[in-house]
């Protein structure tokens, strides 16, 4: 039985999550932001040079990365580069990825 909240695995006779008060289900819909395996999509750009940015800040700050649609013929589909870190990477990286959007290069300000 799965909490459906905090998505916390129970035995079976227990009816309640004991932190989140809700009741439990038999099994968890996938969530939609989970990739393959245990990465999450953080980053997302169709510009090379912010990727190589993205990919080197993660890269300085230790965190290990993927990434997704880089394969030539993937960006010859979609134009899109998806960087990945794992689960519990995925707060340091979001944090340090965020500047990118602020940087000049992404917004056109002319
Ligand atoms: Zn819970």
């Amino acid at each position: 039985m799965f909490c459906p909240k905090c998505r916390s695995e129970f035995k079976q006779g227990i009816d309640r999550c004991p932190d989140c008060g809700v009741m439990l289900v038999a099994a968890l819909e996938p969530l939609e932001q989970y990739e393959t395996g245990n990465f999450l999509t953080v980053y997302q750009t169709s510009n090379p040079g912010m990727m190589s940015i993205a990919k080197s800040l993660l890269e300085n700050a230790g965190i290990y990365f993927a990434t997704k649609g880089e394969a030539f013929e993937e960006i010859f589909k979609s134009g899109t580069v998806e960087l990945q870190v794992l689960l519990e990477d995925a707060e340091p990286a979001t944090e340090l990825l965020k500047d990118l959007e602020e940087m000049p290069d992404f917004q056109q300000t002319d």
